[in-house]
């Protein structure tokens, strides 16, 4: 019988790539709390029909990409391509929308989509996202906007492009679909097959197409910013002028359109092009309709949400996994050694300090070999001579010099060892710049 294989679509993130993923976690999860933004936890699977309702029936999203299916008691489930209508939902259910108030989360977590699977693209993916919902001020897009840049940037990463453009509001969107219609329509035997459909469904995305004989014609194609009402013009003016203040680079792209039905004013991207034909990073922007069509009150929101796969191949080019190695490797030889080793070692963890502890049962020059290989500090080296002494040996591994300790003193100066062991990082640090 055959090994069985992870589905199509999906990966294993294993041990050596995952110190990237906690190394992005950790780094936003920072900055988010650095701005207030509190983490949201909701259910991977809900019902089908919030995303249909959510995201619009009329989205590749919700139209071809969906991992729907029913349930034992024939519920009409979904497991979640995206999170903000789950967030929205949690927060109509919840209560967290008093009039007023202002709901600053953030989520990260699996995501699902059928998709062809390809570099960058898969259908189990995951998203890190954020979402300011009850201000309807221009300041909270740019609030947004910053934390995924400043997050970008703690990240080191460069050669990233900010798009931004404004979809308006429903009126706006309604005049100028009229205009975009009426100039497509003489082109339509020469548009692609997915754009054919969506001329009558949502004419707005063809503007997005990948097809190059579509993107052509729509070259000339009557643009959104001009169909903008004086409001919604001043709200994508403000955009420009507090990015403009806080020094975040961007280009106006008017034919950036999300495809999802519930953003108004703000849509933005940004992309790498490090990231050859999946370029887009993160995607975002304001959703004033959502938590209404969702059957909550009427409350204005805006996020985003990014990439953590994409984010994660981004990482990989730029530097060397981040290091996990150990403070002490601990070698030991002899039963009573080894028994006493294990206690030491559990010890000194208890104290915070990170211990590597050698099973392996084979010689000290085996387990040295292995000791420097680990990237440890110092080794801890115990004999049964020394293990009936109370004694113990440290090899400090970035001078190559050795002491005898007595195990007392090992365990009750935690604070000096802590700073020895600092210094010795830092010599070590050194030496290899
Ligand atoms: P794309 O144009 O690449 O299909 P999208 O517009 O469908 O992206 P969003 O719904 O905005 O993407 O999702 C936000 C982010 O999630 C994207 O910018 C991308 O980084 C990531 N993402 C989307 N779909 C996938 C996928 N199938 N596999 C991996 N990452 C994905
Ligand atoms: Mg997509």
């Amino acid at each position: 019988m055959g090994a069985i294989q992870a589905i199509r679509g999906t990966r294993d993130i294993l041990p050596n790539e995952v110190s990237y993923w906690q190394h992005a976690e950790a780094t936003a999860r920072t900055i988010f709390q650095r701005a207030q933004y509190q983490e949201i936890r909701t259910p991977i699977f809900e019902a089908t029909e919030l995303f249909a309702r959510g995201i619009g029936e009329a989205t590749d999203v919700v139209g071809k990409e969906m991992y729907s299916f029913t349930d034992r008691g024939d519920r009409a489930l979904t497991l979640r391509p995206e999170l903000t209508a789950g967030v929205a939902r949690a927060c109509i259910q919840n209560g967290l929308l008093k009039p007023g108030s202002l709901q600053r989360l953030w989520y990260t977590g699996p995501t699902f989509r059928y998709e062809r699977p390809q570099a960058g693209r898969q259908r189990q993916f995951h998203q890190v996202g954020i979402e300011c919902l009850g201000s309807d001020s221009p300041l909270a897009d740019v609030e947004v906007i910053a934390l995924a840049t400043d997050l970008l940037q703690a990240l080191g990463l460069r050669s990233l492009q900010l798009d931004i453009n404004s979809v308006g509001r429903g009126e706006d969107r309604q005049r100028h679909r009229q205009a975009l219609v009426d100039y497509l329509t003489p082109h339509k035997a020469d548009l692609d097959a997915d754009s054919q459909d969506r001329l009558t469904r949502n004419p707005l995305r063809i503007l997005d197409s990948k097809n190059e004989r579509t993107q052509t014609i729509v070259q000339d194609a009557p643009q959104l910013l001009d169909y903008l009402s004086p409001e919604s013009r001043r709200h994508f003016e403000q955009v420009q002028a507090s990015l403009n203040d806080l020094g975040i680079a961007y280009q106006i792209n008017p034919r950036l359109v999300r495809g999802l039905d519930y953003y108004t004013h703000t849509a933005f991207e940004i992309q790498s092009a490090d990231l050859g034909a999946q370029a887009t990073v993160c995607g975002g922007g304001r959703y004033d309709g959502l938590v209404a069509t969702l059957g909550g009150a009427d409350t204005p929101a805006v996020g985003w949400a990014l990439g953590m796969e994409r984010l994660i191949l981004l990482l990989q080019e730029l530097q060397a996994s981040p290091t996990t190695a150990p403070d002490f490797y601990v070698v030991s030889r002899g039963a009573i050694a080894q028994a006493r080793a294990l206690v030491l070692t559990q010890k000194l963890r208890q104290q915070g300090f990170g211990l590597e502890f050698d099973l392996s049962g084979s010689g000290f020059g085996n387990q040295f070999k292995r000791a420097d290989r680990s990237g440890a500090i110092a080794c801890l080296i115990l004999g049964d001579e020394e293990a009936a002494q109370g004694k113990i040996s440290i090899k400090w591994l970035p001078t190559q010099t050795q002491d005898t300790w007595t195990q007392d003193r090992l365990l009750t100066s935690p604070d000096s060892l802590r700073q020895t062991l600092a210094q010795l990082r830092e010599t070590l640090a050194a030496s290899q710049t």
